[in-house]
């Protein structure tokens, strides 16, 4: 699943390519989907579909914004496209044929190259532009959200609402990590971290990460870490994300970014699926572990991880 620095590396691809663009059409087969999603305010409710095109056709592409892991896409009349991309998803530009006899992935990416990378295939939301490029989400678990939030409803819409502070914002300090943590001081600190009511944007990969960088092991009790150690984890998450935005995201799943291309973050991986390889951390001799920690797999140094 796409984390902070996936998304972030896809609102910069956006900012890159697609600002100034004019909306001309939409298309999804989102809405081709069991009327599990009738009712809902997201595009997989056709009538939602309907309501969402009237509103983005025709408008322009002002600039994009993360906000947790929601791509907040906003036009010219103050509205805002959101994606979410949950597990498989993400967004490309680039040029497309529609191909009619293909009834489950019609859309073929044709430019770039890229495009045509097998996980960049399951096309189920497309924005066509008015100079003839598209922006296809391609979701092969089709978990992923699209909606459409009016001007005045930003600020209290429910996609948003219950999300913890921002990791890399300015404003975050080692104080703010240690008063959040402490919110749940009897968690184990890997469950902690992934719960983005406490800080945003932070899942299973770059949490293995971060506590191996840090040297806590993911069960400890987070009441039991001392001020020293959230000073650690604090300058942790902060390298490990910044070094995911710096390597174009994690593409050990389906992530691609804009262009449909790999990131490369998951050749820097030292803790995270490396289960049986010695630790990569100098003379520490320890073997990467694999556990069961709150319904999620940890990947952890059974050496210097304490
Ligand atoms: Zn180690």
């Amino acid at each position: 699943m796409p984390e902070l620095p996936e998304v972030q590396t896809t609102v910069n691809g956006i900012n890159t390519y697609l600002k100034g663009l004019t909306i001309s059409d939409l298309w999804t087969n989102y809405s081709n989907m069991s009327g599990f999603h009738t009712g809902k305010d997201h595009i997989k409710d056709p009538k939602f579909f309907t309501y969402f095109k009237k509103q983005v056709i025709g408008r322009k592409i002002q600039q994009a914004k993360r906000r947790a892991k929601n791509i907040l896409i906003e036009l010219d009349n103050d509205g805002t496209i959101l994606v979410h991309l949950k597990m498989t998803g993400h967004l490309m530009y680039g040029t497309y044929v529609f191909d009619k006899t293909d009834k489950k992935d019609p859309w073929k990416g044709v430019f770039p190259e890229s495009l045509k990378d097998p996980f960049n295939r399951h096309i189920r939301f497309i924005v066509t532009f008015s100079n003839g490029k598209y922006l296809a989400l391609s979701d092969m678990r089709k978990f992923a959200k699209v909606t459409y939030i009016a001007k005045d409803q930003i600020e209290k819409t429910l996609h948003l609402k219950d999300l913890g502070p921002e990791p890399l914002d300015p404003l975050f300090t080692k104080e703010v990590l240690k008063m959040r943590l402490l919110k749940r001081p009897n968690g184990k600190i890997k469950t902690v971290l992934l719960d983005p009511k406490i800080v945003v944007g932070i899942g299973n990969i770059y949490s293995d990460e971060i506590l191996w960088r840090a040297g806590i092991h993911p069960e400890r009790i987070v009441k039991n870490i001392t001020d020293k150690e959230f000073g650690i984890i604090f300058e942790a998450a902060q390298e490990t994300l910044k070094k995911g935005i710096d390597f174009g995201g994690d593409s050990m799943s389906d992530y691609r970014n804009i262009l449909g291309e790999r990131g490369k973050f998951q050749a820097e991986h030292k803790a995270y699926r490396k289960t049986g390889t010695k630790c990569e951390k100098k003379e520490c001799g320890g073997t990467i572990k694999r556990k069961v920690i709150g319904g999620r797999s940890a990947h952890f140094c059974d050496m210097h991880q304490k």
